[in-house]
């Protein structure tokens, strides 16, 4: 595919395959695919591919054999328990956490990482909440990558640890929150030690890109009203916003779902300038929420969030943590699916939509659940009663169980 990473703010193409940002400005850098040998055609034509990230290959940025584990071709629930719960016209779900790794990291993850071997490196590395250190270092371990990941010291949930150490990434804690993290990570890729795979590289957003086309796909290109996304660093929802531009501008699909954004209370930059219709927004310096995935008070992309809630009509909204955990708890007590809190945030930011007036019950509403329960049991075990415990006889168990 043919493309040009440019400055999202200012226009400026970039040639450098190592930047992170734009060296005119500082502003953050995009794709711009190619799209005119897909003119004429329409979205249908792709699905003699199986459902994944690569049925959209003409839509992402990499010319090779790419690093894959089969992403993407997540459930799209139907969730009508919780659309009654709600009291909501329809309500569905797209489920991240039946990706590889447990989270819609592993679709920017399969475009990062088949970039780095595209440009021959041999190191990765990024900083984590926890789900992208998991996901590059499967990736890693499939390309045959060194990888390094830096977390933030004591708040990264138990699985996405476990699952960075156990694919062989080189696990380092630093004193300090993501934000310290990613700055660190930034000054080792400019000095050459690693690739930087968080998503200020231009190419995660384009895999992510994918999440949004599959939900689309799924519906048989019937839009929702509303597509509603947990927000931490915001490159996600920028990235469903690139994607229905794309097809948009093919004449794929006439309108935009309203992009709506959901941030944790603790840590909401940019809800506060979404409620001044501000294009900028200012860092919370000590960000706290037990939805650690979105743990985040400078989001890197948080701009183009921004403008991708205002321009398709959407809202950002914050929640609670307690929220966050009973819209969780009700999810997976309703509909059987469980989610990592950060994800619940997405249903949790709806159900207070819809109960403040500011969205219609009317909605078609697709929320997405980014990760999967398992990604994070202590918060799961902190929140449910005691474990039962008898002598092993029948009787004893069903006393205990209260018959
Ligand atoms: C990364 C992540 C998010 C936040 O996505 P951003 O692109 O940073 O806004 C939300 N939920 C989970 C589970 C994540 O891993
Ligand atoms: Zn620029």
């Amino acid at each position: 595919m043919t493309y040009k990473v440019k400055c999202w703010e200012c226009g400026n193409e970039i040639t450098d395959n190592y930047l992170d940002a734009c060296p005119r400005c500082n502003g953050s850098l995009t794709i711009e695919m190619d799209l005119s040998h897909l003119e004429g055609t329409k979205p249908e034509d792709l699905r003699s591919r199986p459902l994944g990230v690569w049925r959209y290959s003409h839509f992402l940025p990499i010319n090779s054999d790419p690093v894959t584990l089969q992403e993407g071709g997540t459930p799209l629930y139907d969730c009508d328990k919780l659309a009654d719960e709600y009291n909501v016209r329809e309500l569905q779900v797209k489920f991240e956490g039946a990706n590889p790794t447990g989270s819609f990291k592993d679709r920017g993850m399969t475009v990062g990482v088949s970039r780095a071997v595209e440009l021959g490196c041999k190191v990765v590395g990024c900083a984590s909440t926890g789900n992208t250190s998991a996901s590059l270092a499967a990736y890693a371990a499939k390309a045959g990558l060194k990888c390094v990941v830096l977390l933030p010291s004591g708040k990264v949930a138990l699985g996405k640890l476990a699952q960075a150490m156990f694919f062989g990434a080189k696990v380092v804690t630093v004193d300090g929150n993501f934000d310290d993290a990613l700055r660190v990570v930034r000054e080792l890729s400019h000095s050459g030690d690693l690739y930087m795979l968080n998503s200020v590289n231009p190419f995660r957003p384009e895999g992510q890109k994918t999440l949004a086309f599959e939900i689309l796909d799924q519906m048989d290109f019937k839009l929702p009203d509303r597509i509603v996304y947990p927000v931490g660093n915001a490159a996600n929802i920028w990235a469903a916003y690139k994607a229905l531009k794309e097809w948009q501008s093919l004449g794929w699909i006439d309108e935009l779902p309203m992009l709506t954004g959901v941030q944790a209370g603790g840590s909401a930059p940019l809800v506060n300038s979404f409620a001044h219709g501000q294009e900028d927004f200012k860092a919370v310096e000590n960000p706290e929420t037990v939805a650690t995935a979105i743990r985040i008070g400078n989001p890197a992309s948080g701009r183009k969030a921004l403008k991708a809630v205002y321009d398709t009509g959407g809202v950002m909204t914050a929640v609670s943590d307690r929220e966050i955990i009973e819209a969780q708890f009700l999810f997976g007590r309703k509909e059987g699916v469980g989610c990592e809190p950060a994800s619940a945030a997405s249903l949790a930011g709806v159900k207070k939509l819809l109960d403040e007036g500011k969205i219609s019950r009317k909605e078609r509403i697709v929320c997405v659940c980014t990760g999967h329960v398992l990604k994070d049991p202590d918060t799961v075990i902190a929140n449910c009663g005691q474990v039962l415990k008898t002598p092993a006889t029948a009787d004893a168990v069903r006393k205990a169980i209260g018959g």
